[in-house]
């Protein structure tokens, strides 16, 4: 029976990856149970556990296909790192088995000092660990003709420092389950709940450009993004492009795309064309955020492989092309309990939702409180070209919430909030069509931290990035005020208040955080220049570029709020400041050097080339008024073959009439004005009228 599309979809999805399904099949009851305790509530893994997941692992990995295994991990490059080991070993009698224990599953032991450290190691101290992550599902990556069992691990030095971006995450979102969890047991909303997740959806744009076309670009291929070039007459004006027709051949890559990412369980959703020519985006569902993270990283590198087999390369760079829109990853991101409850829903009467006021509440006292360490977490030179620009939010980190919720926290400010407002219908005046029900606010693509209905949208993350760190900058702040909110709350209302005793609490606290936090809540235009100069007035930082951002990650204040919450340590943050600004200044400089190499070979000599062309045209034109001259001045005695200039001959005639006529011919031919064209020099002035014209300089007022 043929297959339905549907069938098959669901058929593939997972398929290559070791999910909790499969485990709950293929592992004992006892082991699997041991494996979940582990997995969800963070026991210590037993080592016996170990071995046998390690050889029904490698059982399962077998059956597909795989020859090597090897530890996934996310070093500070910002990029994965993979280490290939094959699960074949020699059985002493001339044969091979295959080979994969507990151990090799558990731990793995990388060279940590070819990666970046920012000095917490070094060549002679280079000890570091992998660490199997049992709450991240080992995948199959399928490469020419070889099948890769790949672990997600964790990354540490000996010493016991992170080296990875995913120990930080993790250490992150424990800090905020603590602290939400406390607010719930106040509200009496915790039955059940062990911990409070944090979710993340993150849409991911990029270009396609033609492979062919990519390798006549060397600053394409050694930046990923152009470093000389002209606007095309025909951009993104007609706006025609943003969810226009996907293109055949993009959409056979995006269909390739999301049948290898549904195979590994990368819940993709969403594709359409974005705003810039050849500009594409892809968003999943959202997921628990290190896993999101995983995916993430999952999802660029196989956008990069999948667009080369159908003759494209993917650009994940920010700003690949100036002139039209750059790329970004809107970062959404929730607050949820492990029994399914998104605690930044605010459901219908949202002006009786005091729990979800709270979560709100914290969310905007966090961002005004650390506005400068967001805008730093999305820092990187490729950023630069995008954030400010019109096209992305403001480097000014400000929160949208939208009419509903701004009028319920005026509300608060005055008292007990009395009323949500509702978005009723709208009526489409056309009887054939339907009654929409209609949002109660409005949306808003300008804010880089915008309320979208259940959900914060922080849209300044770059499109390369890994969004393991603005992530893990997301939840620490606001596990600090979900901490400071819970303390105030327990102080006012006690430890198991009344309702009406923590109602008015809440109300108190909120109209504190209001007061003092309010000036972080902007919902309009943050294109505008008014804005900029609003956001002046009320204090808040606008750090336009990197070089204005990456000090802030070594502010006292954050180190301090980075080791209260068991994040990073200070040695572990300077780490990361250190690479950070390091990558900045490597980039700049491979962009220098790139540019200089494109000038000097490919830029100069066109120019010469071009120039002598234009010299002979000069000589040729001139000769032309001369009889028996154009010979001697023809492009193929004179500059076009030997890159000389011909030999001037000095043709008869008014000087004047001569050079006006050559120096409005130059302008049209080179598109460029000519400064004095169709004005000569004073008839007298042999010695003006003598210099080549690609030589003199505009002419002085005086002879104009
Ligand atoms: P938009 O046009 O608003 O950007 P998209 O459909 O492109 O919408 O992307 C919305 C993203 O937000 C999706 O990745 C979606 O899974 C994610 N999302 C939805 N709900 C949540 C949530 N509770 N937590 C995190 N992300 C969410
Ligand atoms: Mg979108």
């Amino acid at each position: 029976m043929p297959h339905t599309l549907e069938e098959k979809a669901t058929e593939l999805f997972g398929a290559d990856v070791f999910s909790r399904r499969v485990m709950r099949q293929r592992l004992p009851k006892e082991i699997f149970r041991g494996l979940v305790r582990t997995m969800d509530h963070g026991e210590p893994l037993d080592p016996a556990v170990a071995d046998v997941v390690a050889a029904t692992m490698k059982d399962w990995a077998i059956e597909r296909g795989a020859t090597h295994f090897t530890h996934w991990f996310q070093p500070l490059t910002g990029l994965t790192a993979e280490k290939h080991d094959s699960l074949l070993a020699p059985d002493g009698f001339g044969g091979v088995i295959f080979n994969f224990s507990g151990a090799d599953l558990v731990q793995g032991e990388p060279d940590a000092s070819s990666f970046p450290s920012g000095g917490l190691r070094g060549t002679f101290e280079a000890r570091g660990y992998t660490a199997w992550d049992p709450t991240s599902p080992a995948f199959l990556m399928h490469g020419e003709a070889t099948v890769t069992l790949c672990i997600p691990t964790a990354f540490v030095s000996w010493t016991g420092e992170a080296l990875d971006t995913k120990i930080p995450l993790l250490r992150s979102m424990e800090a905020i389950s603590r602290q939400a969890l406390r607010i719930l047991k106040l509200f009496g909303t915790d039955a059940g709940v062990t911990h409070v997740i944090t979710t993340v959806g993150p849409e991911q744009e990029y270009f396609l450009v033609d492979r062919e076309m990519y390798f006549q670009r060397p600053d394409l291929m050694m930046c990923e993004r152009t470093l000389f070039g002209a606007k095309p007459p025909k951009g993104q004006q007609l706006e025609d492009h943003y969810f226009g027709t996907i293109p055949p051949r993009a959409l056979a890559f995006m269909a390739e795309v999301e049948r290898e990412l549904w195979r590994l369980g990368v819940p993709v959703k969403t594709r359409h064309n974005e705003v810039a020519p050849g500009q594409f985006e892809l968003a999943p569902l959202f997921e628990q955020s290190h896993i999101a993270s995983d995916h993430q990283m999952l999802l660029m590198e196989t956008l990069k492989r999948v667009a080369t087999r159908h003759g494209l390369q993917a650009l994940l760079h920010e700003k690949p092309f100036a002139g039209v829109n750059g790329s970004g990853k809107h970062n959404n991101w929730s607050l949820a309990t492990d029994t399914g409850v998104n605690l930044l829903d605010p459901q219908d009467e949202t002006h009786t939702n005091m729990q979800f006021l709270v979560m709100l509440c914290a969310v905007i006292r966090a961002i005004d409180l650390h506005a400068d360490l967001l805008r730093a977490s999305v820092a990187s030179a490729g950023n630069d070209h995008r954030l400010g620009a019109n096209e992305a939010p403001p480097a000014i980190i400000s929160v949208f919430l939208g009419d509903m919720l701004r009028d319920i926290l005026e509300q608060v400010e005055k008292g007990l909030p009395k009323r949500t407002l509702r978005g009723g219908t709208l009526d489409l005046g056309a009887k054939s069509l339907p009654q929409i029900p209609r949002h109660s606010g409005d949306r808003n693509r300008t804010s880089p931290f915008a309320f979208t209905g259940n959900k914060f949208e922080f849209r300044a993350v770059g499109s390369t990035a890994s969004i393991a760190w603005p992530n893990t900058v997301l939840n620490t702040i606001v596990a600090e005020s979900l901490d400071w909110m819970a303390g105030e709350l327990e102080k006012a209302a006690g430890r198991n208040p009344s309702p009406a005793k923590l109602q008015a609490a809440v109300i108190a606290v909120l109209q504190g955080v209001i007061k003092q936090h309010k000036r972080v809540i902007f919902d309009g235009d943050g294109y505008s220049a008014e804005w900029h100069a609003e956001a002046g007035r009320r204090g808040l930082a606008n750090l336009a570029d990197s070089v204005d951002a990456f000090p802030v990650m070594r502010a006292k204040k954050n180190l301090d709020l980075f080791k209260k919450y068991g994040v990073l340590s200070k040695s572990e943050l300077e780490s990361r400041h250190h690479i950070l600004v390091e990558k900045w200044v490597k980039q700049m400089v491979i962009e220098s050097e790139a540019m200089i190499t494109i000038a000097r070979t490919q830029i100069l000599p066109a120019a010469l080339e071009h120039q002598a062309l234009l010299a002979d045209t000069v000589t040729s034109t001139e000769a032309a008024g001369e009889p028996g001259a154009a010979r001697a001045s023809h492009p193929r005695q004179g500059t076009a073959r030997h890159g000389r200039p011909a030999r001037r001959r000095r043709p008869a005639g008014d000087p004047r009439q001569r050079r006006s006529l050559a120096a409005a011919d130059l302008s049209r031919i080179a598109g460029h004005e000519v400064v004095g064209a169709g004005r000569g020099p004073p008839a007298g002035d042999e010695e003006a009228a003598a210099r080549p014209l690609a030589m003199r300089r505009p002419w002085p007022a005086r002879w104009r």
